[in-house]
């Protein structure tokens, strides 16, 4: 072979070469270009919020005559709406880096449902849209899912229809089959063009289509509605045609829970059951600590709080917490050193939960191993009690509720059948053959309903560990209670 060959064979590739760098520079610029979309949309939709906070906050300088509980309320949506924004931002990189981690908690599907509806009734009335909803007969009431994910992917279609309907009306019928339930969400608005029914999904993408003019977005609702329906195990799909409409189905396996919860979701917590949990919250900000004290004690919380990491570390040896809440950035030692000492010291008994309002600084690290979960400021405090419940397997106590106390109560003797058989099923692992033997148990002793409820709670969260402790516990009490008394 002549040594002149490759040089002559890269002469002739020439053309390719330069076909492949254009490409390469268009499939560049067209990146840059969405970037460039991105950040203006993202920038109105800050502007937005924040200039209503701004305005509001200039007319209380001036002690203009406004009513304050109407400024409170337009300052809280606004800050919420951001919120929202930077958590949406959060979630696309949570689900992009794998680790978004989804809640499996009992959900009201049925009153889910009606309160969403509720509330798009009165927006689709807003802009004289018509609303129609409807629920098929054999749809579950409970079912498990994560109820704030299902919540953000049901409105953000809903929004969206209704966004996208100059006239007309909006429909929501939901159906259920072997597990699988179908969200449909149709309008009569402005459709979309068949060859947008997939680029839509993309992040930062409105379409080729009039949606611009309608209304303003930044592209990022159903991409991230669809990366969340497939991580909830499901699919969205479209059906539509330009000026005659759109049809969305969302498709999601929702299976329905064991035992259903006695009582529906009953807001915001009073107290939990069991022993006293230790948390200490570690920030550089006073006014942050004094926020985790005047959320975390009154509910029974041991709570320390230290103003820098070393003073964290040092409360860590006292005070043997089971959590902790840990801002990120901190003068000295910062929020992901302190993590890794604490995690080297107290293994993974220690929870740890990192604390920022800085998306970043949380996407950053996201993936390793020195922490649990996240804590976004500001805190939603429905987010935040959600998640130590998961972290801490903690059993809520609400108002009105009887305070259910841990310690187990003495149960008639036939009880000891059932204990003994969820003992040896639970040592195997079979959570359909628990659950119905838990079932039986509950019907057949009803004064066992505390125990089977607490039981079915556990089942539901697959905490098989739980399980085995509730069980042990009750039956340590039945052998001690029918000890002769000497
Ligand atoms: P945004 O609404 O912020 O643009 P989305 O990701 O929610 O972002 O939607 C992406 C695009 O999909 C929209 O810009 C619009 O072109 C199109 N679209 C979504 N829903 C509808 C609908 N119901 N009718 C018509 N077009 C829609």
């Amino acid at each position: 072979m002549s040594p002149a060959m490759p040089a002559r064979r890269a002469e002739l590739d020439l053309p390719a070469q330069i076909a492949a760098l254009e490409q390469a520079r268009d499939v560049a610029m067209a990146a840059n270009q969405a970037k460039t979309r991105f950040l203006m949309g993202l920038s109105h939709e800050i502007r937005t919020p924040l200039n209503a906070i701004h305005g509001y906050a200039q007319l209380l300088e001036r002690g203009a005559a406004l009513s304050p509980a109407e400024a409170g309320r337009i300052i809280r949506r606004s800050s919420e709406h951001l919120a929202d924004l930077v958590e949406g931002l959060l979630d696309i990189s949570r689900i992009e880096s794998g680790v978004l981690k989804l809640n499996r908690e009992t959900v009201p599907l049925r009153a889910l449902l009606e309160q969403v509806a509720a509330m798009f009734r009165v927006e689709a009335g807003n802009k004289g849209l018509a609303f129609e909803y409807s629920a098929a007969a054999n749809l579950p009431n409970w079912v498990l899912a994560d109820e704030r994910r299902l919540r953000q992917v049901l409105i953000n279609l809903l929004s969206n229809a209704i966004k996208y309907t100059p006239a007309g009306s909006v429909t929501l019928s939901v159906r259920y089959r072997s597990m699988v339930a179908e969200f449909e969400v149709a309008d009569t608005g402005i459709g979309i063009a068949p060859e947008d029914a997939e680029r839509i999904f993309q992040p930062f993408d409105r379409g080729s289509g009039r949606a611009a003019g309608v209304a303003p977005g930044i592209g990022l609702g159903l991409a991230l509605s669809r990366m969340l329906a497939h991580v909830m195990g499901g699919d969205i799909s479209v059906q539509a045609a330009p000026g005659g409409g759109s049809r969305f189905v969302l498709k999601l396996l929702l299976p329905q829970p064991n035992i259903l919860p006695e009582t529906a979701a009953q807001g915001l917590p009073i107290g939990y059951e069991g022993r006293p949990r230790t948390i200490l919250a570690i920030d550089d900000d006073p006014g942050q600590l004094a926020l985790w004290q005047e959320l975390l004690r009154p509910i029974g919380f041991n709570l320390f709080v230290a103003g820098s990491g070393g003073a964290g570390l040092s409360l860590a040896e006292l005070g043997k917490p089971d959590l902790v809440l840990l801002d990120v950035s901190m003068p000295g030692l910062n929020g992901w050193d302190v993590a890794r000492q604490l995690r080297a010291r107290f293994g993974r008994d220690l929870m740890i939960l990192m604390v920022s309002g800085n998306t970043s600084e949380l996407v950053g690290a996201a993936g390793d191993d020195v922490h649990d979960g996240f804590v976004l400021k500001p805190v939603d405090q429905a987010q935040l009690f959600a998640s130590l419940r998961r972290h801490l397997g903690l059993v809520w106590r609400h108002e009105g509720a009887p305070a259910a106390t841990d310690a187990p109560a003495q149960l008639p003797a036939e009880s000891q059948l059932y204990l003994d058989e969820l003992a040896r099923l639970a040592r195997t692992g079979r959570v359909r053959a628990l659950s119905a033997q838990l079932a039986e148990f509950a019907a057949a002793v009803p004064q066992a309903a505390g125990l089977t409820a607490r039981l079915g709670r556990a089942l539901d969260d697959y905490d098989l560990a739980l399980f085995g402790k509730l069980l042990a516990d009750q039956q340590l009490h039945q052998q001690i209670e029918s000890e002769p008394t000497p």
